[in-house]
């Protein structure tokens, strides 16, 4: 399995990527994620990202794709990936295309997570993280079992940074600026597929394994 999740920020991509990878043998690889990490580590890296993840703007292409690259270059990434949160500029994909066609591999999909605006918004204000785990609760969609603490590992939940209403309004403008452009260009490859993710994580996951069972006879999204 090759895909890409897609989709605004709150859509679910990293929920159905945790669906996904507990049901595959694909590893999850988040940009965001790795962004983070590096963030935590006070790396070069993280803190370079720091200034453009705190204001809910990209990271420059340059820092992304190399880190990107690095992470699919790892040997648990050869059994196949969801990525999530990359590629999320026309440079990066078409990067990303080089490099998978230089290694004879291709995606399969690319699964756009539908999702109405204020159900989004929604999401991302009850949205909290695992700091230890990285495990994804939301307060009105899946609350953790007891209040404000991780279900795995018990550590104290937190909101991201990210997660405020004014970062939320320029991740939002930064995805139609940016990041929607991509769906034209995945659409022209015949590699895009619309996912309904009103209906919960497991609902779209199913839609997902789905289109891939049916092994590109799946009607790719049109216009
Ligand atoms: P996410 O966890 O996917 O919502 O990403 C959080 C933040 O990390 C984004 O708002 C961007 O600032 C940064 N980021 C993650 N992935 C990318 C990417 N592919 N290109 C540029 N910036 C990214």
């Amino acid at each position: 399995m090759r895909i890409v999740l897609f989709g605004p920020p709150g859509a679910g991509k990293g929920t159905v990527a945790s669906v996904l990878v507990a049901r595959t043998k694909a590893v999850h690889i988040a940009t965001g994620d790795l962004l983070r990490a590096q963030m935590k580590e006070k790396t070069q890296l993280g803190e370079r990202a720091r200034a453009y993840i705190d204001k809910g703007e990209l990271v420059p292409d340059e820092l992304v794709i190399a880190m990107a690259e690095a992470r699919l270059d790892l040997g648990d990434a050869a059994e196949g990936f969801i990525l999530d949160g990359y590629p999320r500029t026309i440079s990066q994909a078409e990067i990303l295309d080089r490099f998978l066609s230089c290694r004879g591999h291709n995606l399969e999909g690319v699964f756009e997570l539908q999702l109405a605006e204020d159900v989004i918004i929604r999401r991302l204000s009850g949205r909290r993280i695992c700091p230890a785990c990285e495990t994804i609760f939301n307060v009105y969609t899946l609350p953790p079992k007891v209040e404000g603490l991780c279900d795995k590992c018990g550590a104290a939940l937190i909101t991201r940074e990210d997660d405020n209403p004014k970062s939320i309004a320029v991740r939002f403008k930064t995805y139609q600026a940016q990041t929607a452009p991509l769906l034209d260009y995945y659409r022209s490859r015949g590699l895009l597929f619309a996912v309904d993710a009103s209906a919960g994580a497991e609902r779209a996951t199913e839609q997902i394994l789905k289109m891939l069972e049916k092994d590109g006879k799946a009607a790719p999204t049109k216009g």
